[in-house]
Protein backbone atom coordinates (compact mmCIF):
# COMPACT_ATOMS: atom_id res chain seq x y z
CA UNK A 1 0.00 0.00 0.00
CA UNK A 2 1.03 3.34 -0.66
CA UNK A 3 0.77 6.16 1.50
CA UNK A 4 0.00 9.71 2.35
CA UNK A 5 1.87 11.60 4.89
CA UNK A 6 0.92 12.09 8.36
CA UNK A 7 1.40 15.89 8.75
CA UNK A 8 2.91 17.51 11.60
CA UNK A 9 1.21 20.59 10.17
CA UNK A 10 -1.96 19.94 9.82
CA UNK A 11 -3.13 23.48 10.59
CA UNK A 12 -1.33 24.78 7.71
CA UNK A 13 -2.93 24.00 4.50
CA UNK A 14 -2.86 24.41 0.94
CA UNK A 15 -6.39 25.46 -0.52
CA UNK A 16 -6.76 24.17 -4.40
CA UNK A 17 -9.03 26.06 -6.78
CA UNK A 18 -10.91 25.29 -9.76
CA UNK A 19 -8.62 28.29 -11.88
CA UNK A 20 -11.92 28.26 -14.59
CA UNK A 21 -14.26 28.95 -11.87
CA UNK A 22 -12.53 30.56 -8.59
CA UNK A 23 -14.38 27.92 -6.34
CA UNK A 24 -12.31 25.62 -4.02
CA UNK A 25 -11.55 22.22 -5.01
CA UNK A 26 -10.42 21.10 -1.31
CA UNK A 27 -7.31 21.72 0.95
CA UNK A 28 -4.39 19.35 1.84
CA UNK A 29 -1.83 19.99 4.37
CA UNK A 30 1.35 21.38 3.95
CA UNK A 31 4.00 19.32 4.72
CA UNK A 32 6.86 20.43 7.17
CA UNK A 33 10.81 19.39 7.16
CA UNK A 34 10.03 16.91 9.82
CA UNK A 35 7.39 14.94 8.13
CA UNK A 36 9.22 15.03 4.49
CA UNK A 37 12.65 13.53 6.20
CA UNK A 38 10.19 10.87 7.90
CA UNK A 39 8.68 10.15 4.76
CA UNK A 40 12.34 9.96 3.21
CA UNK A 41 13.04 7.31 5.94
CA UNK A 42 9.88 4.85 5.35
CA UNK A 43 10.80 5.63 1.93
CA UNK A 44 14.16 3.67 2.46
CA UNK A 45 12.89 0.74 4.25
CA UNK A 46 10.51 0.14 1.34
CA UNK A 47 13.40 0.59 -1.80
CA UNK A 48 15.47 -2.08 0.70
CA UNK A 49 12.36 -4.96 -0.47
CA UNK A 50 11.61 -2.99 -3.66
CA UNK A 51 15.57 -3.19 -5.01
CA UNK A 52 15.01 -7.28 -4.16
CA UNK A 53 12.21 -7.96 -6.74
CA UNK A 54 12.28 -9.26 -10.15
CA UNK A 55 11.19 -6.95 -13.39
CA UNK A 56 8.22 -9.57 -13.42
CA UNK A 57 6.97 -8.42 -10.25
CA UNK A 58 7.72 -4.61 -10.81
CA UNK A 59 6.03 -5.09 -14.14
CA UNK A 60 2.73 -6.88 -12.94
CA UNK A 61 2.44 -3.56 -10.22
CA UNK A 62 2.46 -1.21 -12.87
CA UNK A 63 0.14 -3.08 -15.39
CA UNK A 64 -2.28 -3.10 -12.50
CA UNK A 65 -1.83 0.64 -11.85
CA UNK A 66 -2.67 0.92 -15.60
CA UNK A 67 -5.79 -1.02 -15.08
CA UNK A 68 -7.04 0.97 -11.81
CA UNK A 69 -6.38 4.26 -14.61
CA UNK A 70 -8.54 2.69 -17.21
CA UNK A 71 -11.43 2.14 -14.78
CA UNK A 72 -11.76 5.63 -14.36
CA UNK A 73 -10.41 7.81 -17.35
CA UNK A 74 -13.11 10.04 -17.01
CA UNK A 75 -13.26 10.92 -13.32
CA UNK A 76 -9.66 11.40 -13.46
CA UNK A 77 -9.55 13.71 -16.48
CA UNK A 78 -12.10 15.87 -14.82
CA UNK A 79 -9.90 15.84 -11.87
CA UNK A 80 -7.03 17.03 -14.16
CA UNK A 81 -8.82 19.63 -15.91
CA UNK A 82 -10.68 20.96 -12.90
CA UNK A 83 -7.70 21.56 -11.24
CA UNK A 84 -5.72 22.47 -14.32
CA UNK A 85 -8.25 24.01 -16.46
CA UNK A 86 -7.31 22.40 -19.51
CA UNK A 87 -10.01 20.77 -21.68
CA UNK A 88 -10.89 17.10 -20.42
CA UNK A 89 -9.39 16.33 -24.17
CA UNK A 90 -6.57 17.54 -23.49
CA UNK A 91 -6.47 15.91 -20.12
CA UNK A 92 -7.14 12.51 -21.46
CA UNK A 93 -4.84 12.94 -25.34
CA UNK A 94 -2.05 14.73 -23.77
CA UNK A 95 -1.80 12.83 -20.03
CA UNK A 96 -3.68 9.82 -19.31
CA UNK A 97 -3.50 8.00 -22.65
CA UNK A 98 0.72 8.94 -23.10
CA UNK A 99 1.44 8.11 -19.86
CA UNK A 100 -1.30 4.65 -20.11
CA UNK A 101 1.48 4.04 -23.26
CA UNK A 102 4.62 4.79 -21.59
CA UNK A 103 3.97 2.88 -18.45
CA UNK A 104 3.19 -0.54 -20.88
CA UNK A 105 6.67 0.16 -22.81
CA UNK A 106 8.50 0.26 -19.38
CA UNK A 107 6.64 -2.55 -17.85
CA UNK A 108 7.47 -4.75 -20.98
CA UNK A 109 10.70 -3.33 -22.10
CA UNK A 110 12.91 -2.56 -18.77
CA UNK A 111 14.39 -5.69 -18.21
CA UNK A 112 15.75 -5.86 -21.85
CA UNK A 113 16.90 -1.85 -21.61
CA UNK A 114 18.30 -2.88 -18.53
CA UNK A 115 19.91 -5.94 -18.97
CA UNK A 116 23.34 -6.58 -18.49
CA UNK A 117 26.13 -5.64 -21.18
CA UNK A 118 29.03 -7.11 -22.17
CA UNK A 119 31.89 -4.98 -22.78
CA UNK A 120 34.63 -5.16 -24.95
CA UNK A 121 38.35 -5.02 -23.94
CA UNK A 122 39.98 -5.10 -26.56
CA UNK A 123 43.53 -7.21 -25.28
CA UNK A 124 42.87 -7.97 -21.36
CA UNK A 125 40.08 -10.24 -22.97
CA UNK A 126 42.66 -12.14 -24.54
CA UNK A 127 44.59 -12.50 -21.15
CA UNK A 128 40.91 -14.16 -20.04
CA UNK A 129 39.52 -11.18 -18.47
CA UNK A 130 36.05 -10.66 -19.45
CA UNK A 131 33.32 -7.31 -18.50
CA UNK A 132 30.13 -6.46 -17.82
CA UNK A 133 28.13 -3.58 -17.30
CA UNK A 134 24.83 -4.47 -15.24
CA UNK A 135 22.58 -1.65 -13.77
CA UNK A 136 21.58 -1.09 -10.03
CA UNK A 137 18.90 1.05 -9.07
CA UNK A 138 19.55 4.24 -7.01
CA UNK A 139 17.45 4.26 -4.03
CA UNK A 140 14.44 6.46 -3.26
CA UNK A 141 13.78 9.02 -6.37
CA UNK A 142 12.35 12.51 -5.28
CA UNK A 143 10.05 13.84 -7.87
CA UNK A 144 9.16 17.33 -8.43
CA UNK A 145 6.76 18.31 -11.11
CA UNK A 146 5.32 21.49 -12.26
CA UNK A 147 1.58 22.15 -12.25
CA UNK A 148 1.25 21.90 -16.22
CA UNK A 149 0.86 18.10 -17.28
CA UNK A 150 0.38 17.43 -13.26
CA UNK A 151 -0.41 13.92 -13.98
CA UNK A 152 1.58 12.75 -17.03
CA UNK A 153 5.23 14.06 -15.54
CA UNK A 154 5.34 12.73 -12.66
CA UNK A 155 3.49 9.34 -12.83
CA UNK A 156 5.83 8.53 -16.06
CA UNK A 157 8.79 9.52 -14.26
CA UNK A 158 7.61 7.53 -11.13
CA UNK A 159 6.92 4.15 -13.10
CA UNK A 160 10.34 4.67 -14.71
CA UNK A 161 11.67 4.99 -11.34
CA UNK A 162 10.19 2.05 -10.02
CA UNK A 163 10.58 -0.38 -13.01
CA UNK A 164 14.27 0.33 -12.15
CA UNK A 165 13.92 -0.77 -8.71
CA UNK A 166 13.44 2.80 -7.11
CA UNK A 167 10.89 4.21 -4.78
CA UNK A 168 9.63 7.34 -4.86
CA UNK A 169 8.66 10.70 -3.14
CA UNK A 170 6.57 12.96 -5.39
CA UNK A 171 6.16 16.72 -4.38
CA UNK A 172 3.26 17.85 -6.36
CA UNK A 173 2.65 21.47 -7.12
CA UNK A 174 0.76 23.32 -4.71
CA UNK A 175 -1.69 24.29 -7.72
CA UNK A 176 -2.54 20.57 -8.60
CA UNK A 177 -2.08 18.72 -5.32
CA UNK A 178 -5.12 16.70 -5.71
CA UNK A 179 -4.18 15.32 -9.10
CA UNK A 180 -0.80 14.59 -6.79
CA UNK A 181 -2.70 12.83 -4.18
CA UNK A 182 -4.42 10.72 -6.83
CA UNK A 183 -1.29 9.11 -8.08
CA UNK A 184 -0.63 8.12 -4.74
CA UNK A 185 -3.96 6.71 -4.58
CA UNK A 186 -3.94 4.89 -7.87
CA UNK A 187 -0.76 3.05 -6.58
CA UNK A 188 -2.25 2.53 -3.41
CA UNK A 189 -5.03 0.74 -5.18
CA UNK A 190 -2.74 -1.29 -7.78
CA UNK A 191 -1.44 -2.88 -4.62
CA UNK A 192 1.62 -1.24 -4.22
CA UNK A 193 3.98 -1.98 -1.13
CA UNK A 194 3.96 -0.09 1.97
CA UNK A 195 5.89 3.48 1.26
CA UNK A 196 7.04 3.03 -2.09
CA UNK A 197 5.38 5.63 -3.55
CA UNK A 198 4.55 8.94 -1.02
CA UNK A 199 2.74 11.98 -2.32
CA UNK A 200 4.01 14.98 0.04
CA UNK A 201 1.78 18.18 -0.56
CA UNK A 202 2.84 21.40 0.32
CA UNK A 203 4.30 24.61 -1.43
CA UNK A 204 7.70 25.15 -2.50
CA UNK A 205 9.49 24.61 1.04
CA UNK A 206 8.09 21.05 0.78
CA UNK A 207 9.93 20.25 -2.31
CA UNK A 208 13.01 22.38 -0.86
CA UNK A 209 12.41 19.70 2.08
CA UNK A 210 12.58 16.83 -0.52
CA UNK A 211 15.77 17.97 -1.65
CA UNK A 212 17.30 18.63 2.02
CA UNK A 213 16.02 15.06 2.97
CA UNK A 214 18.61 14.01 0.11
CA UNK A 215 17.24 11.46 -2.27
CA UNK A 216 19.08 9.51 -4.19
CA UNK A 217 18.13 11.51 -7.27
CA UNK A 218 15.80 14.38 -7.93
CA UNK A 219 13.70 14.53 -10.77
CA UNK A 220 12.65 18.26 -11.10
CA UNK A 221 10.56 19.79 -13.72
CA UNK A 222 9.71 23.64 -13.84
CA UNK A 223 11.13 26.95 -14.05
CA UNK A 224 14.90 28.12 -14.75
CA UNK A 225 15.15 29.79 -11.37
CA UNK A 226 13.87 27.07 -9.05
CA UNK A 227 15.95 24.87 -11.30
CA UNK A 228 18.87 26.80 -9.99
CA UNK A 229 18.23 26.81 -6.58
CA UNK A 230 17.64 23.02 -6.45
CA UNK A 231 20.70 22.32 -8.39
CA UNK A 232 22.17 24.22 -5.58
CA UNK A 233 20.41 22.67 -3.11
CA UNK A 234 21.24 19.59 -4.16
CA UNK A 235 24.85 20.22 -4.33
CA UNK A 236 25.36 19.80 -0.95
CA UNK A 237 24.46 15.96 -0.52
CA UNK A 238 25.87 15.59 -4.06
CA UNK A 239 22.18 14.61 -5.23
CA UNK A 240 22.41 14.11 -9.06
CA UNK A 241 19.33 16.46 -10.69
CA UNK A 242 17.60 15.60 -13.50
CA UNK A 243 16.22 19.34 -14.49
CA UNK A 244 13.22 19.86 -17.49
CA UNK A 245 13.21 23.43 -17.30
CA UNK A 246 11.68 26.32 -19.20
CA UNK A 247 11.76 26.69 -23.00
CA UNK A 248 11.18 29.50 -25.88
CA UNK A 249 10.62 27.06 -28.79
CA UNK A 250 10.84 28.22 -32.23
CA UNK A 251 8.52 26.72 -35.41
CA UNK A 252 10.29 27.28 -38.70
CA UNK A 253 7.91 27.07 -41.93
CA UNK A 254 9.59 27.23 -45.12
CA UNK A 255 7.01 28.57 -47.89
CA UNK A 256 7.30 24.97 -49.55
CA UNK A 257 5.67 23.77 -46.37
CA UNK A 258 1.95 22.27 -46.35
CA UNK A 259 0.78 25.73 -45.50
CA UNK A 260 -2.69 24.18 -44.12
CA UNK A 261 -1.20 21.63 -42.18
CA UNK A 262 1.74 23.60 -40.64
CA UNK A 263 -1.67 26.50 -39.61
CA UNK A 264 -3.33 23.70 -37.74
CA UNK A 265 -0.05 22.60 -35.95
CA UNK A 266 1.23 26.04 -35.60
CA UNK A 267 -2.51 27.02 -33.46
CA UNK A 268 -2.08 23.71 -31.54
CA UNK A 269 1.04 24.02 -31.05
CA UNK A 270 0.81 27.26 -29.38
CA UNK A 271 -2.53 27.52 -27.95
CA UNK A 272 -2.93 23.58 -26.04
CA UNK A 273 -2.75 23.43 -22.42
CA UNK A 274 -3.48 27.17 -23.11
CA UNK A 275 0.11 27.52 -24.11
CA UNK A 276 1.75 26.47 -20.66
CA UNK A 277 3.30 23.55 -22.15
CA UNK A 278 7.53 23.33 -21.66
CA UNK A 279 7.11 22.34 -25.79
CA UNK A 280 4.40 25.32 -26.76
CA UNK A 281 5.22 27.13 -30.08
CA UNK A 282 6.62 30.47 -28.26
CA UNK A 283 7.59 31.87 -31.59
CA UNK A 284 6.96 30.89 -35.06
CA UNK A 285 9.26 32.08 -38.38
CA UNK A 286 7.45 32.50 -41.70
CA UNK A 287 9.58 32.65 -44.88
CA UNK A 288 8.27 36.35 -46.11
CA UNK A 289 7.37 35.19 -49.37
CA UNK A 290 4.26 33.27 -47.89
CA UNK A 291 4.33 35.30 -44.56
CA UNK A 292 1.06 37.42 -45.25
CA UNK A 293 -1.24 34.52 -46.37
CA UNK A 294 -0.06 32.29 -43.72
CA UNK A 295 -0.48 34.78 -40.75
CA UNK A 296 -4.30 35.61 -42.11
CA UNK A 297 -4.56 31.56 -42.14
CA UNK A 298 -3.56 31.91 -37.96
CA UNK A 299 -5.64 34.53 -37.28
CA UNK A 300 -8.93 32.78 -39.05
CA UNK A 301 -8.31 29.53 -37.41
CA UNK A 302 -7.37 31.28 -33.60
CA UNK A 303 -10.80 33.07 -34.27
CA UNK A 304 -13.30 29.63 -34.60
CA UNK A 305 -11.56 28.94 -31.51
CA UNK A 306 -13.99 27.79 -28.26
CA UNK A 307 -12.69 29.16 -25.22
CA UNK A 308 -14.47 27.82 -22.09
CA UNK A 309 -14.61 25.23 -19.29
CA UNK A 310 -12.49 22.75 -19.85
CA UNK A 311 -14.97 20.57 -18.40
CA UNK A 312 -17.25 20.90 -21.83
CA UNK A 313 -16.25 18.82 -24.50
CA UNK A 314 -16.12 21.34 -27.02
CA UNK A 315 -13.82 23.74 -25.44
CA UNK A 316 -10.44 24.39 -27.17
CA UNK A 317 -9.09 26.49 -24.96
CA UNK A 318 -9.63 26.43 -21.08
CA UNK A 319 -8.23 28.65 -17.82
CA UNK A 320 -4.60 29.22 -17.21
CA UNK A 321 -3.68 27.83 -14.04
CA UNK A 322 -2.89 30.70 -12.19
CA UNK A 323 -3.43 34.29 -11.65
CA UNK A 324 0.23 34.79 -11.56
CA UNK A 325 0.64 33.28 -15.07
CA UNK A 326 -2.06 35.36 -16.91
CA UNK A 327 -0.60 38.14 -15.34
CA UNK A 328 2.94 37.42 -16.71
CA UNK A 329 1.20 36.74 -20.14
CA UNK A 330 -0.35 39.91 -20.18
CA UNK A 331 2.55 41.90 -19.05
CA UNK A 332 4.67 39.90 -22.57
CA UNK A 333 1.52 41.00 -24.89
CA UNK A 334 1.73 44.86 -23.47
CA UNK A 335 5.54 44.49 -24.20
CA UNK A 336 5.00 43.39 -27.82
CA UNK A 337 1.94 46.54 -28.23
CA UNK A 338 4.76 49.03 -26.50
CA UNK A 339 7.51 47.38 -29.03
CA UNK A 340 5.84 48.13 -32.18
CA UNK A 341 4.71 44.63 -32.90
CA UNK A 342 0.81 44.04 -33.74
CA UNK A 343 -1.73 41.96 -32.01
CA UNK A 344 -4.10 40.60 -34.59
CA UNK A 345 -6.15 38.91 -32.97
CA UNK A 346 -7.17 37.97 -28.82
CA UNK A 347 -4.55 39.74 -26.82
CA UNK A 348 -6.29 40.35 -23.47
CA UNK A 349 -8.42 38.44 -20.79
CA UNK A 350 -11.50 37.22 -22.06
CA UNK A 351 -13.88 39.81 -20.66
CA UNK A 352 -16.88 36.91 -21.04
CA UNK A 353 -15.73 34.58 -19.00
CA UNK A 354 -14.90 34.94 -14.98
CA UNK A 355 -11.96 32.53 -14.40
CA UNK A 356 -8.31 32.99 -15.44
CA UNK A 357 -9.38 32.92 -19.13
CA UNK A 358 -6.70 34.95 -21.79
CA UNK A 359 -7.83 34.85 -25.08
CA UNK A 360 -5.67 32.69 -28.10
CA UNK A 361 -3.62 35.76 -29.44
CA UNK A 362 -1.71 36.04 -32.29
CA UNK A 363 1.18 38.82 -33.01
CA UNK A 364 2.73 40.26 -35.96
CA UNK A 365 6.04 42.53 -36.82
CA UNK A 366 7.97 41.11 -34.40
CA UNK A 367 11.51 40.74 -33.57
CA UNK A 368 14.22 38.44 -31.34
CA UNK A 369 15.51 41.75 -29.74
CA UNK A 370 12.29 41.98 -28.18
CA UNK A 371 11.87 41.66 -24.48
CA UNK A 372 9.04 39.03 -25.35
CA UNK A 373 10.41 37.02 -27.67
CA UNK A 374 13.54 35.94 -25.43
CA UNK A 375 11.77 35.43 -22.28
CA UNK A 376 9.34 32.32 -21.94
CA UNK A 377 5.25 33.65 -21.98
CA UNK A 378 3.63 30.30 -20.94
CA UNK A 379 0.49 31.06 -22.24
CA UNK A 380 -1.76 31.13 -25.62
CA UNK A 381 -0.02 33.71 -27.38
CA UNK A 382 1.73 32.92 -30.97
CA UNK A 383 4.05 35.71 -32.41
CA UNK A 384 4.84 35.82 -35.55
CA UNK A 385 8.41 37.21 -37.28
CA UNK A 386 9.63 36.04 -40.72
CA UNK A 387 12.86 35.25 -42.63
CA UNK A 388 14.15 35.07 -45.62
CA UNK A 389 16.71 32.63 -45.67
CA UNK A 390 17.77 29.30 -44.01
CA UNK A 391 20.67 30.67 -42.47
CA UNK A 392 18.88 33.57 -41.18
CA UNK A 393 16.28 31.44 -39.79
CA UNK A 394 18.46 29.35 -38.23
CA UNK A 395 20.42 32.21 -36.05
CA UNK A 396 17.11 33.44 -34.98
CA UNK A 397 15.99 29.80 -34.28
CA UNK A 398 19.28 29.66 -31.79
CA UNK A 399 19.28 33.25 -30.72
CA UNK A 400 17.81 31.77 -27.24
CA UNK A 401 19.30 30.83 -23.83
CA UNK A 402 16.65 28.09 -24.25
CA UNK A 403 17.01 24.85 -26.65
CA UNK A 404 13.99 22.34 -25.34
CA UNK A 405 12.32 21.84 -28.68
CA UNK A 406 11.70 23.40 -32.41
CA UNK A 407 9.67 22.10 -35.45
CA UNK A 408 10.85 22.81 -39.05
CA UNK A 409 8.07 22.52 -41.39
CA UNK A 410 8.87 22.16 -45.33
CA UNK A 411 8.50 19.39 -47.87
CA UNK A 412 12.17 18.89 -48.72
CA UNK A 413 12.73 16.44 -46.03
CA UNK A 414 16.25 16.45 -47.09
CA UNK A 415 16.33 20.29 -45.87
CA UNK A 416 14.37 19.82 -43.15
CA UNK A 417 16.45 17.32 -41.42
CA UNK A 418 19.46 19.54 -42.78
CA UNK A 419 18.21 22.71 -40.87
CA UNK A 420 16.98 20.74 -37.86
CA UNK A 421 20.40 19.81 -36.93
CA UNK A 422 21.63 23.07 -36.99
CA UNK A 423 19.28 24.06 -34.35
CA UNK A 424 20.00 23.93 -30.94
CA UNK A 425 17.32 21.89 -28.97
CA UNK A 426 17.08 18.52 -27.43
CA UNK A 427 14.14 17.85 -29.55
CA UNK A 428 13.99 18.57 -33.39
CA UNK A 429 10.64 17.63 -35.28
CA UNK A 430 10.17 17.62 -39.22
CA UNK A 431 6.29 18.73 -40.12
CA UNK A 432 5.57 17.93 -36.68
CA UNK A 433 4.99 19.83 -33.57
CA UNK A 434 5.64 19.50 -29.72
CA UNK A 435 3.83 16.18 -29.18
CA UNK A 436 6.86 14.12 -28.81
CA UNK A 437 6.83 14.26 -24.68
CA UNK A 438 4.20 11.42 -25.29
CA UNK A 439 6.98 8.90 -27.15
CA UNK A 440 7.94 7.31 -24.13
CA UNK A 441 10.30 5.34 -26.05
CA UNK A 442 12.21 8.90 -27.32
CA UNK A 443 14.37 10.97 -25.12
CA UNK A 444 13.01 14.37 -23.23
CA UNK A 445 15.23 17.08 -22.45
CA UNK A 446 16.80 20.36 -23.63
CA UNK A 447 20.12 22.09 -24.91
CA UNK A 448 21.20 25.28 -22.78
CA UNK A 449 19.00 26.52 -19.61
CA UNK A 450 16.35 24.31 -20.76
CA UNK A 451 17.86 21.58 -18.66
CA UNK A 452 20.10 19.03 -17.71
CA UNK A 453 19.53 15.43 -18.58
CA UNK A 454 16.96 13.64 -19.55
CA UNK A 455 13.23 11.89 -18.95
CA UNK A 456 11.65 8.80 -21.23
CA UNK A 457 13.85 6.49 -23.54
CA UNK A 458 16.72 4.64 -22.78
CA UNK A 459 18.56 7.58 -22.09
CA UNK A 460 16.36 8.79 -19.26
CA UNK A 461 15.83 5.01 -17.87
CA UNK A 462 19.50 5.35 -17.62
CA UNK A 463 19.42 8.40 -15.34
CA UNK A 464 17.11 6.45 -12.86
CA UNK A 465 20.09 3.68 -12.15
CA UNK A 466 23.46 3.30 -11.91
CA UNK A 467 26.02 1.26 -14.20
CA UNK A 468 28.22 -1.04 -12.13
CA UNK A 469 30.86 -3.16 -13.34
CA UNK A 470 31.41 -6.04 -13.09
CA UNK A 471 34.86 -7.48 -14.01
CA UNK A 472 35.94 -11.25 -13.88
CA UNK A 473 39.39 -12.82 -14.67
CA UNK A 474 38.88 -16.75 -15.80
CA UNK A 475 42.21 -17.23 -15.79
CA UNK A 476 43.30 -16.68 -12.11
CA UNK A 477 46.49 -18.83 -11.95
CA UNK A 478 49.11 -16.71 -12.82
CA UNK A 479 50.55 -12.94 -11.07
CA UNK A 480 49.70 -9.95 -12.77
CA UNK A 481 53.05 -8.37 -14.35
CA UNK A 482 51.93 -5.18 -12.67
CA UNK A 483 51.84 -6.05 -9.36
CA UNK A 484 54.46 -5.56 -6.64
CA UNK A 485 57.45 -5.87 -5.67
CA UNK A 486 58.96 -3.89 -8.37
CA UNK A 487 62.22 -4.41 -10.16
CA UNK A 488 64.13 -3.32 -12.95
CA UNK A 489 62.59 -5.95 -14.81
CA UNK A 490 59.51 -4.72 -14.02
CA UNK A 491 60.01 -1.35 -15.11
CA UNK A 492 61.66 -2.57 -18.70
CA UNK A 493 58.44 -4.40 -18.51
CA UNK A 494 56.04 -1.93 -17.77
CA UNK A 495 58.13 0.41 -21.05
CA UNK A 496 57.29 -2.29 -23.03
CA UNK A 497 53.23 -2.31 -22.27
CA UNK A 498 53.61 1.39 -23.21
CA UNK A 499 55.41 0.42 -26.69
CA UNK A 500 53.56 -2.22 -27.18
CA UNK A 501 50.59 -3.67 -25.61
CA UNK A 502 48.91 0.42 -25.41
CA UNK A 503 48.41 0.13 -29.22
CA UNK A 504 46.10 -1.88 -29.17
CA UNK A 505 47.14 -4.82 -31.60
CA UNK A 506 47.81 -7.87 -31.26
CA UNK A 507 51.18 -8.25 -33.59
CA UNK A 508 52.72 -5.44 -31.54
CA UNK A 509 51.67 -6.82 -28.35
CA UNK A 510 53.28 -10.31 -29.08
CA UNK A 511 56.61 -8.56 -29.10
CA UNK A 512 56.33 -7.66 -25.51
CA UNK A 513 55.72 -11.58 -24.58
CA UNK A 514 59.27 -12.53 -23.97
CA UNK A 515 59.69 -9.43 -21.76
CA UNK A 516 56.28 -10.09 -19.81
CA UNK A 517 56.99 -13.91 -19.25
CA UNK A 518 60.66 -13.12 -17.72
CA UNK A 519 58.79 -10.50 -15.10
CA UNK A 520 56.42 -13.48 -14.35
CA UNK A 521 58.69 -15.82 -13.67
CA UNK A 522 60.48 -12.79 -11.34
CA UNK A 523 56.78 -12.91 -9.15
CA UNK A 524 56.57 -16.15 -9.14
P1 LIG B 1 8.36 26.32 -10.60
O1 LIG B 1 9.82 26.28 -10.83
O2 LIG B 1 7.77 27.49 -9.95
O3 LIG B 1 7.90 25.06 -9.75
C1 LIG B 1 8.16 23.73 -10.12
C2 LIG B 1 8.03 22.81 -8.92
O4 LIG B 1 9.03 23.13 -7.96
C3 LIG B 1 6.70 22.97 -8.17
O5 LIG B 1 6.30 21.72 -7.67
C4 LIG B 1 7.08 23.91 -7.05
O6 LIG B 1 6.21 23.82 -5.97
C5 LIG B 1 8.45 23.38 -6.70
N1 LIG B 1 9.30 24.33 -6.00
C6 LIG B 1 9.23 25.68 -5.93
N2 LIG B 1 10.26 26.18 -5.21
C7 LIG B 1 11.02 25.14 -4.83
C8 LIG B 1 12.24 24.98 -4.10
N3 LIG B 1 12.90 26.03 -3.61
N4 LIG B 1 12.74 23.75 -3.91
C9 LIG B 1 12.11 22.67 -4.41
N5 LIG B 1 10.94 22.73 -5.11
C10 LIG B 1 10.43 23.94 -5.32
O7 LIG B 1 7.73 26.07 -12.03
P2 LIG B 1 6.21 26.11 -12.45
O8 LIG B 1 5.46 25.14 -11.60
O9 LIG B 1 5.73 27.50 -12.53
O10 LIG B 1 6.29 25.46 -13.90
C11 LIG B 1 6.46 26.17 -15.06
C12 LIG B 1 7.83 25.92 -15.65
O11 LIG B 1 8.03 24.52 -15.84
C13 LIG B 1 7.98 26.53 -17.01
O12 LIG B 1 9.20 27.21 -17.09
C14 LIG B 1 7.97 25.34 -17.95
O13 LIG B 1 8.63 25.56 -19.16
C15 LIG B 1 8.63 24.29 -17.11
N6 LIG B 1 8.32 22.96 -17.61
C16 LIG B 1 9.32 22.25 -18.21
C17 LIG B 1 9.05 21.00 -18.75
C18 LIG B 1 10.12 20.20 -19.42
O14 LIG B 1 9.88 19.04 -19.65
N7 LIG B 1 11.27 20.77 -19.75
C19 LIG B 1 7.70 20.42 -18.71
C20 LIG B 1 6.75 21.25 -18.03
C21 LIG B 1 7.05 22.49 -17.51
P3 LIG B 1 4.95 24.80 -5.90
O15 LIG B 1 4.26 24.77 -7.23
O16 LIG B 1 4.14 24.20 -4.85
O17 LIG B 1 5.50 26.17 -5.59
Amino acid sequence: MSSVLPFSTENEQIVSYNPATGEEIGRVPQASGESVRAAMERSRAAYSHWRQTSFDERRRLIMRARDVILSEVDEIARLISKESGKPLGEAISMEIAPVLDLMQYFARNAEKLLGPRKLKIGLYGLLGRSSKIVYQPLGVVGIIPAWNYPFSIPLGEAAMALMAGNAVVIKPSELTPFVGLKIGEIFERAGTPKDLVQIVTGAGEAGAALVDAAPDKIMFTGSVATGKKIAAAAAKNLTSVVLELGGKDPMVVFADANLHLAADAAIWGAFCNAGQSCSSVERLYIEESVAEKFTQMLVDRTKRLKQGLGTAEDTSIGAMSSERQLKLVDEHVEEFRRDGAKVLTGGKRNPKLDGLFYEPTVISNVRNDMRAMQEETFGPTLPVGTFQSEDEVVSLANDSEFGLTASVWTKDLKKGKRVAERIEAGSVTVNEVLYTHGIGQTPWGGFKNSGRGRTHGLEGLMELVQPQHIHINRLAILPNAWWMPYSPTAVETYRGFAKYFATGSVVQTARLLPQLWKRIKELR
